[in-house]
């Protein structure tokens, strides 16, 4: 029986490289993909050649005129062409698909997410704004429906592997995620300040979507996947230490409680963590290239700047807080990023309103995602209302 695969996002980084690992395993022919369904925003040139090469049964497409673009040029295929944020929630509990891949970016993917949980799908899980944002509703509706989330994250990936084969969760003392630190490493406070996005969108190691890639030079990035980790890992925050490695070798690590520390290395190719999510347990050959650590030399480890980058404590801020806390400061910050994209507010003033938001945001509990859409409705106005201010 093949793999059947419904890929939310399949137009982005993770998206396009997610459909590389599965062409190739076809290919390969050691671990069958059957694309059952794709789904994107609003791509719709790359969606129907993807469509066109991998015959899926069904798409989504987020904005609705998207879809009546993609139905008027597909006439001549056989396919369900799905839309609107509903259709976005049927493409991830499609009948078709047992696993679902969910490599939408941002909380948008949260709807898709339980979704998917709630059809008892294996959800390979990439979109980590849905555990961010509502990490409590996430974690119980996967425990009441027997569902496996699989870990696409990088750092994730990395503290999963180390963890296989591992004794019982008490023998583990604290999970350490190693950070790029992004483009801006070593900056002085003045010239962070004016950071254009041009520059804020050249990332060192990877290659991702404009979002994820601002998120790494305001370290929003690490401060997000604290949060992925205490939810993913049951692990509270101040059991999750954060390491600059700038050469992105190290994906993360696991110390034990005999203070042993397993970590998981390989290229910077986010290939490596997609395939193990599909393919889990098992190991198979990958596109991901092997690593030559003396051709490396050496890898350096430092401790991250928490001031300069405010960002990353102020997550765990949030998360300490707790009940919805977190959930506001993931809506703000992509309300700013947006607005740091157009040029409307400056690099620092993405933390500055983050803040913000997260004060204003009451520490109560998430009862169903309706309150968590609200939180981050909420926060997003408030960015809007500050920056106009600013
Ligand atoms: P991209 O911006 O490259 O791609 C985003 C994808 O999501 C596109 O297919 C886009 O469709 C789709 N999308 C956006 N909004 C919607 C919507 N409202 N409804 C349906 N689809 C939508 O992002 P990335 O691939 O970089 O990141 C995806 C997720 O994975 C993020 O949560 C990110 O944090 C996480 N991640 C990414 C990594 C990476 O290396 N890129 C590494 C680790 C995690 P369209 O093209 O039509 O706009
Ligand atoms: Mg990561």
């Amino acid at each position: 029986m093949p793999l059947r695969l419904s890929l939310l996002g399949s137009t982005g980084s993770i998206g396009t490289q997610a459909l590389e690992v599965a062409e190739q395993l076809n290919r390969t022919g050691t671990f069958p993909v059957e694309i059952a369904v794709l789904a994107a925003r609003s791509n719709v040139q790359l969606l129907e050649q993807q469509a066109r090469r991998l015959s899926p049964q069904a798409v989504a497409l987020f904005e609705p005129a998207a879809a009546r673009d993609f139905r008027q040029r597909t006439r001549d295929l056989d396919i369900t062409v799905l839309e609107g944020p509903e259709g976005l929630c049927e493409a991830a509990a499609w009948e078709g698909a047992d696993t679902t891949l969910n490599a939408v970016v941002g909380m948008v993917g949260l709807r898709p997410t339980m979704a998917a949980i709630k059809a008892k799908k294996t959800l390979a899980l990439a979109n980590k704004e849905t555990l961010v944002a509502g990490g409590s509703l996430v974690i119980e509706a996967a425990r009441q429906n027997g569902v496996k989330i699989l870990p696409v994250d990088s750092e994730h990936s990395a503290i999963f592997q180390c963890l296989q084969g591992s004794p019982e969760e008490r023998a583990v003392k604290r999970l350490i995620l190693t950070a790029s630190g992004g483009p801006f490493f070593g900056w002085e406070k003045e010239r962070l300040q004016a950071v254009t996005p041009e520059q804020a969108l050249c990332h060192p190691n990877w290659d991702m979507g404009a979002k994820i890639t601002i998120d790494c030079a305001t370290m929003m990035n690490k401060g997000l996947e604290v949060i992925e980790a205490a939810w993913l890992f049951h692990m509270p925050v101040e059991r999750i230490g954060v390491v600059v490695h700038r050469e992105s070798i190290v994906h993360s690590m696991v110390e034990f409680a005999d203070n042993a520390v397993i970590a998981q290395m390989g290229a910077p190719d986010m290939r490596l963590p997609i395939q193990y999510a599909l393919t889990y347990p098992q190991r198979l050959e990958s596109p991901s290239g092997a690593l030559d650590l003396p051709a490396l030399g050496k890898l350096t480890f430092f401790e991250p700047d928490r001031e300069r980058f405010p960002c990353l404590n102020l997550c765990i801020k949030a998360m300490e807080r707790g009940g919805l806390v977190p959930a506001a400061a993931n809506g703000a910050n992509e309300a700013a990023v947006q607005l740091f994209l157009e040029k409307k507010i400056g690099f620092m003033d993405i933390p500055r309103l983050v803040q913000a938001a997260a004060d204003s945001q009451p520490a109560v509990q998430a009862a169903k995602v309706e309150d968590v859409l609200e939180a981050d409705r909420m926060a997003r106005s408030r960015v809007l209302e500050l920056a106009g201010s600013l």
